[in-house]
């Protein structure tokens, strides 16, 4: 019998080896299905009466649309992150897969192996094109139930002088805050200075006002329970107690577990300016946990969309 290689429809139902062998028509077709569900819209006027124009012909770009009422030509990279990039969509869709199926990520050098880019200056901005696509809206905040909120250091020079980076509160290392729902969302971010005015603007930001907040004895925090209808339970870390009753923030250090493992594993060193980014990346990984690698590089490709701007405006 002769091998046939499966034919799937969605990226949703692939492995790794299947993403590995699409063609590049094979990769549209999936960009197209994932942005357009129900078939392509104008990306100008909306309208659904559209021409394929003929791929066959060498003057005519590959996977070029022409709408029939605004006459306005695209293809489906259009006002995404992958737009006006020189990487073909088959390394587009690969590069979603990895970085969306790789616990601790991907570092640009892995990358520009796999995907055979030829430039690390080209996978670098392509992971951070898809970290621009991870980034949640302001529509998936508001975090709700138990929310654990901690904040912990991230990066800095390796510890050369005595006490330059010393752990903790107070270093020269940069502080990030988690806020996490148990056995929910996670939403973190870094921080200017850890103080009472940053942390309880960011709870309010992104808690919904019925949650219940758990925190350390940070002093900081006090008084935030007055806000929320779940009040606010505190775990005294410094007297060696981790659990109270229901009252710890295990899952919020489980997920620095995590970010801390990346970013010190994989990516080496994050400057200050890049880590709210590798923060995005690591919290779409946790809030997608639950699904298929597959299934998460989809709702990855679909955050892709309508992001142009903001990769633009990062200077990426
Ligand atoms: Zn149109």
């Amino acid at each position: 019998m002769k091998y046939k290689p499966p034919k799937f429809k969605r990226l949703s139902q692939m492995a790794a080896i299947d993403v590995g062998r699409l063609t590049e028509d094979e990769a549209r077709e999936i960009l197209e299905g994932i942005r357009w569900p129900r078939g392509p819209r104008c990306p100008h006027c909306t309208s659904k009466r559209i021409t394929r124009l003929n791929a066959k012909s060498d003057k005519v770009r590959d996977g070029i649309i022409q709408c029939n009422d605004c006459r306005g030509q695209f293809t489906v990279t259009v006002g995404t992150v992958m737009h006006r990039s020189h990487i073909t969509l088959r390394q587009w869709v690969q590069a979603f897969y990895s970085m969306c199926s790789h616990k601790k990520g991907v570092s640009a050098l892995q990358l520009q192996r796999n995907l055979g880019l030829h430039s690390y200056k080209s996978a670098w901005h392509l992971a951070h094109r898809i970290r621009a696509a991870m980034k949640e809206g302001p529509f998936a905040k508001s975090l709700k139930g138990t929310v654990e909120v901690d904040e912990t250091y991230i990066g800095g020079k390796p510890r050369s002088k005595k006490n330059e980076n010393k752990r903790g509160r107070g270093t020269k290392k940069t502080p990030v805050m988690a806020l996490v729902e148990r056995d929910g969302r996670a939403f973190s971010k870094p921080l200017k200075k850890v103080d009472a005015a940053n942390l309880k603007s960011a709870i309010r930001e992104m808690v919904s006002k019925q949650a219940a907040i758990m925190t350390d004895e940070w002093p900081s925090y006090q008084g935030i329970g007055l806000e929320f209808a779940g009040g606010h339970g505190v775990v005294n870390h410094g007297l060696g107690e981790y659990v109270n009753g229901d009252i710890s923030t295990n899952t919020a250090e489980s997920y620095f577990a995590l970010l801390k493992r990346g970013v010190h594993g994989v990516f080496h060193h994050v400057s200050k300016q890049h880590l709210a980014r590798y923060c995005h990346e690591f919290s779409f990984r946790w809030n997608f946990r639950k699904v298929s690698d597959g299934a998460r590089a989809e709702a990855a490709i679909k955050g892709a969309i309508g992001k142009r701007l903001t990769y633009r405006k990062a200077g990426m």
